[in-house]
Order: C-alpha cells, then structure tokens, then sequence
C-alpha cells in the first residue's frame, strides 16, 4: 500500500539539519508519547552529529518510561530562556507551546520552533507546524517523517517509536488504533522491539503507594445520569500526600471508570497543588466528545481524551465539571 507522506516532511528535515544544536520539549504530566517522541529524536539527533538537549515543565519523568534512551538527559526547564538563536526548540507532542513551557518568559526575536504533534486542536505556535490529526501518536508522526526522508530507525529509536504508540492507542485499543498503527508496530517489531519488554516496563510497573491511590479514587466512584453512563472521581492534595503518589501515579486511573458496564463518560479530578484541580476527561462512542466538555472548562485534547486545569477546591470542582458535562451533553444530544 502506497501512503502520502505529510506535505510537511521535507520541510522538517530541512530544518533540523539546518541546526547543529536543537532543544526538545515535552508537555507537563509526560506520557508515553511525548517521552517515546523525545527519546527518538533525541537518539536521531546524536546519530545526526547534533547537539541535543531534552526539557519539561515536570521536575522529573515518570519512571516507567525511564528504561528509554536519554532520558537521563532530560532537565527540568526551569533555567531555560529563549535566547539562543544558534538553536532550534522542537516541541514534541504538545498541543499548545503553555503545556510545554508555562511559565517561561516569552520568546526571543528569531526564535525558530519546530512543532511536532498529532493533537487536532494545536495551536499551531511553531515557526514550522507539522501536526498531523491521522496519526495515532507523536511517535507515529516521527516513524513517517524518518522513512519519508531516510533517516535510520535504530533498535532503540524503534522501542521509543513503540512506546508512544502503544500507550496512545491504548495498547491497541482506542479509536486511533489504525492500519496504519498496526503495520507501523509490525514494522518496529521487525526491527527488534519486543513487546512483552515494553509492556513490562510500562503496565507491570505500579508502585505501591500508587495502587493505594487508586484505591482511594476507587472507593469514592459516583456514577449518575439518565441511564447511569456519567461517572467521576477525585483526589484530595491530601490523598497524594498520605500515599506518597505523584501526579503521574494517576495515569490509566480515568480509564478504569470507563470499564464500568453502562459508564459512557468518566472524570478523574486529582487536586495536585491545594487549590488547583486536574480533570481528566473520558468519554466514548455516543456521547459528547470529552474535548467539548474539556474545552468549555478552558482545556482541550482529543476528541474522546482531553484535560483541564481548574482552580477551587475539590468539592467546588466536581459542582462545576458535573453541571459542565450535563450542559454539553444536552446540547450534543439536541444536535445527533
Ligand atoms: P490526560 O487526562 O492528562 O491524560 O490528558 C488527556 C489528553 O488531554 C492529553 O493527551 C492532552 O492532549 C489533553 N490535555 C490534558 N490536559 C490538558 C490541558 N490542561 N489543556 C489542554 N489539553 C489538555
Ligand atoms: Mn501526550
Ligand atoms: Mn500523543
């Protein structure tokens, strides 16, 4: 089967050969996808001669994806300032440039940002934008763009490759799951990735302080609706302090809700700094898309898994995500 590449692709690699030094960033709460992203064209960089450096706004990466090439290389961005024109910053999966440096001061004059992403809301920030909504993962978008233009895929890039494509897919499962995604993981397979590693890393992998937090939000699941398929949990800052859980330890959480027999929509609210409250957003097939919900609340993602930020106590937060929903889904049902 022949595919188009994205009309973009030239166009990047020409770019990152044009600069001997680039800058990676990934988004806050770094997931599978933005450190396998990272983690390739990191390693591509090094294999090109140049000179790379990897940052965040999160203090450190999670663990379970610390098995990937270089990420011992990844700082904290807290010091970086956009000064260095000599540099090229590529953002990797990240769907506005806040999620990738809040709190950084703005952008030099001559600033060159390449952005990298497969969100359908991007912003579109970069100098260059290559965001591809048909790709599963950011690491799908980088697998298309090393074939189209002949750069060598590694045994570990290919692990990287893997890695953001097998947890934004939901280990295959999601809606994004693709053709195109399975031949890519039959490709990465032939060049030496074994799964069963990868997934021992990533799903075999929970602390137990984490499992005691899940089973705080476990315990506290309210469900309600017409017929029931509405349901949300939450997490107290206390709740992260008494299990020595971080904010990463809640990834996977949200999606259990959605296991739930009838459950069409979860929430998970984990309040990570007194007063500030993460949403997580969940929703599937015939119902309002989590985005909608997620960008009435000044967020945004994917069409069936988006985010927000809200400030207010929990109690405050789950009064204002429940009306939120309720309103969004009867103004999607009027219109389907
Ligand atoms: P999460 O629930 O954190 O796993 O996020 C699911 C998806 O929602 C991510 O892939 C992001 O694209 C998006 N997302 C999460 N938080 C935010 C936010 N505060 N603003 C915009 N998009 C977000
Ligand atoms: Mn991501
Ligand atoms: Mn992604």
């Amino acid at each position: 089967m022949t595919e188009r590449s994205a009309p973009c692709f030239s166009e990047v690699s020409a770019l990152l050969r044009a600069f001997p030094r680039w800058t990676l960033f990934i988004h806050q709460k770094a997931d599978g996808d933005a450190v396998g992203s990272a983690s390739a064209l990191f390693e591509a960089g090094v294999l090109l001669g140049r000179r790379v450096r990897w940052m965040g706004p999160d203090a450190s990466l999670p663990l379970p994806y610390r098995f990937l090439p270089h990420t011992d290389e990844y700082l904290f961005r807290e010091e970086l300032a956009f000064d260095d024109t000599g540099e090229l910053y590529v953002f990797l999966d990240s769907s506005n440039e806040e999620r990738g440096v809040r709190g950084v001061g703005g952008r030099a004059p001559g600033t060159v940002v390449l952005n990298l992403d497969h969100h359908e809301d991007n912003s579109r920030y970069g100098t260059l934008n290559c965001v591809d909504p048909s790709c599963s993962s950011t690491t799908e978008l980088l697998y298309r763009l090393f074939r189209a233009e002949g750069w060598t895929v590694t045994a570990t890039i290919a692990e990287s490759l893997y890695t953001g494509l097998v947890t934004d897919t939901g280990a295959f499962m999601f809606s994004n799951t693709t053709p195109r995604a399975h031949r890519m993981a039959a490709d990465l397979l032939e060049l030496g990735v074994d799964p069963s590693r990868i997934e021992a890393h990533i799903y075999h992998n929970r602390s137990l302080k984490a499992m005691a937090l899940w089973a705080q939000a476990l315990s506290r699941i309210e469900v309600w609706g017409k017929d029931g398929e509405f349901s949300l949990s939450w997490l107290s800052h206390g709740d992260f302090a008494g299990t020595g859980s971080q904010a990463a330890d809640t990834e996977g959480l949200v999606n259990q809700l959605l296991t739930i027999r009838g459950i069409r929509f979860a929430m998970l609210l984990s309040e990570l700094e007194p007063g500030r409250v993460k949403i997580s957003f969940r929703s599937e097939e015939g119902m309002v898309p989590a985005a909608a919900v997620a960008r009435s609340l000044g967020g945004g993602g994917h069409p069936r898994a988006a985010g927000a930020t809200l400030e207010g106590t929990v109690k405050d937060v789950v009064r204002k995500v429940r009306s939120a929903l309720e309103e969004r889904h009867a103004e999607w049902a009027a219109a389907h």
